[in-house]
């Protein structure tokens, strides 16, 4: 998860799970919006600065404004807001083979019916 990874590495010490895991719903909350990948790895990134919320952080620092995607997430939005597959859109079913992940969590709690 790219914006987790970007917060972690920029973090100095391992942050606690749940610090990682509230940073991955807001990362896929922002995303939902609308807001692109890179806009919210940066806020990520920048974060252990300000805090641990990243929603509020956020707010301070909203994209620029032809940056949002105006079709909804990308495939790389989805893979990143997703908590199931890795950050090739993959994972690893009970059986043990590696399936595309289609990102049931993103769809139905971050992306907005269309
Ligand atoms: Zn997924």
């Amino acid at each position: 998860m790219a914006v987790a990874n970007a917060y972690v590495s920029h973090c100095g010490a391992f942050p606690l799970p749940s610090v990682i895991e509230s940073i991955r719903e807001q990362a896929a909350q922002l995303l939902g919006y609308g807001w692109p990948l890179a806009h919210v790895v940066k806020l990520a990134a920048e974060l252990p600065k300000w805090g641990k919320d990243l929603l509020v952080h956020a707010e301070h620092n909203p994209p620029p404004a032809t940056a949002a995607a105006p079709h909804g997430p990308s495939r790389a939005d989805l893979i990143a807001a997703c908590t199931v597959c890795d950050e090739y859109g993959q994972y690893e079913r009970p059986d043990g083979r590696i399936a595309i992940c289609k990102h049931p969590q993103v769809k139905l709690t971050a992306v907005p019916a269309a």
